[in-house]
């Protein structure tokens, strides 16, 4: 009994057995990586335009389309060259911060993390100071809510050069502190709990040199407290 071949039968040529592994093994060699990258541009859980007036439409667009998208580029990159590859962005923090071999992959991935963790931070919706533990934390550690907030704005209005200003908890108890450049608490045994960026990018286009106008103005009216609350542990 005849039977064609379908695909070979019109053009007369078939593919040799020693061609066909050929193709298969360059097909194997190319096959993209489907694991999924370490760091994540997660979507930002607002719309482009809802911090305006603090931060603006522009400078938001700015800041997560071309700042944080390219930290999370670069991270990604240096990390799938590296013996980091496919490892959680904590540990790969930890293992890399303050080493001058690793300073790309550290500053890079720290950048990528810290965006993704003060758009979180942030809320269009007016939200209510702590009432729960991390109210009674900070009474205890700062003296009530004007000393917390005069200690913040102190901290972030003062750091000299780019970084970001923190509210951690150190096993519980609070502490109010200010990284340089990339810099990041939890690459330091800390938890995160609160973060404001302080480079130029991050307000220049819209109060140019006045810092302590963003400052108290994404403290005052856009740091989502609730969320802070969310992650305090006493
Ligand atoms: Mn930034």
């Amino acid at each position: 009994m005849h039977q064609h071949l379908p695909c070979h039968h019109h053009t007369g040529r078939r593919l040799s057995p020693a061609i066909a592994m050929l193709l298969l093994l360059l097909c194997l060699g190319c096959t993209p990586d489907v694991s999924t990258p370490v760091v994540i541009l997660a979507p930002l859980p607002y719309g482009i335009d809802a911090l305006a007036p603090t931060i603006s439409p522009r400078t938001m667009a700015l800041h997560y389309q071309k700042h944080h998208a390219g930290y999370v580029v670069r991270a990604n990159a240096l990390i799938e060259e590296s013996r980091f590859k496919g490892k959680k962005i904590e540990k790969i923090l930890v293992a890399t911060r303050g080493k001058k071999k690793f300073e790309d992959i550290f500053n890079n991935t720290a950048q990528a993390w810290n965006h993704d963790f003060f758009w979180r931070c942030l809320t269009p919706t007016k939200n209510k100071r702590p009432t729960g533990p991390l109210a009674l934390a900070i009474n205890e550690e700062f003296g009530g809510w004007q000393n917390f907030r005069n200690a913040f704005i102190l901290t972030a209005t003062t750091h000299f050069g780019s970084g970001w200003a923190w509210l951690v908890s150190d096993k519980g108890s609070l502490r109010i502190l200010a990284t340089s450049n990339a810099d990041t608490p939890l690459a330091m045994g800390l938890t995160p709990l609160f973060a404001l960026d302080l480079w130029e990018h991050a307000y220049y286009l819209d109060v140019q040199n006045r810092r302590k106008a963003y400052v108290e103005g994404v403290f005052d009216t856009l740091a989502d407290w609730k969320a802070v609350e969310a992650r305090y542990q006493p």
